[in-house]
């Protein structure tokens, strides 16, 4: 079962236990980072750009249910709080 991407209209849910809010996420992504660095040497990092992302599994904490989610609406998602855009 692989793991159904998340919109901003949806959110996971445990199949088997409903956990709607606690989830180990294993991910590999690939980023650029830009790192600003004092005059110590000492980096931080500023701004993290995202270039591509895997999400490989996801595991429920209450259950350990691995890659048994499914996506389910956002409270609010298509009611009538946000504006409908439309054409
Ligand atoms: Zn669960």
């Amino acid at each position: 079962m692989t793991v159904p991407a998340l919109t901003a209209e949806t959110r996971w849910r445990c199949t088997l236990c409903g956990n709607l809010t606690r989830f180990d996420v294993t991910r590999t992504a690939r980023v650029t980072e830009f790192l600003h660095f004092d005059l110590a040497g000492e980096s931080k990092v500023e701004e993290t750009e995202v270039l591509s992302e895997t999400i490989e599994s996801v595991r429920c904490r209450w259950c350990n249910a691995v890659d048994q989610v499914e996506l389910v609406a956002r409270p609010g998602a298509g009611g009538t709080e946000a504006p409908a855009e439309q054409g």
